[in-house]
């Protein structure tokens, strides 16, 4: 179970950034690939629990499930989907290039507005 580590992670880059802008970290997109070997309700789980007594206590993970796009080395066709063991839909051969679907990035993240209480102690 490597999607703590993975959670972790990404509240380390997130808090940067709320640092960054002096903002309280409401939520992040996260994309997740099907070749990433992320099972992202796993990772929702872990970023509840990693976020826990954090300054991102509270923020919402959204997990963006992309899918594999693969091109198939026989016929050439492009081939999309989220099974990691792909088949080319037009001759069903398995030999394909896998494009894409290795994602595992912070793809957006939402801050709160400068005047909603970011120092609620000023
Ligand atoms: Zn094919």
């Amino acid at each position: 179970m490597h999607e703590f580590s993975i959670a972790a992670n990404i509240v380390r880059k997130l808090t940067e950034v709320a640092r960054e802008h002096d903002r309280k970290l409401l939520g992040a997109t996260v994309a997740v690939g099907p070749m990433s070997t992320v099972v992202p309700e796993l990772l929702s789980e872990a970023w509840k629990y990693v976020i826990k007594n954090t300054e991102l206590e509270g923020a919402v993970l959204h997990i963006d499930r992309v899918p594999i796009r693969a091109r198939c080395r026989e016929c050439d066709a492009v081939t999309e989907g989220y099974d990691p063991f792909v088949k080319c839909q037009a001759c069903g051969s398995m030999n394909l290039q896998i494009e894409s679907g290795f994602e595992l990035k912070i793809i957006s993240a939402e801050l709160a507005d400068d005047t909603e209480n970011a120092h609620p102690a000023r």
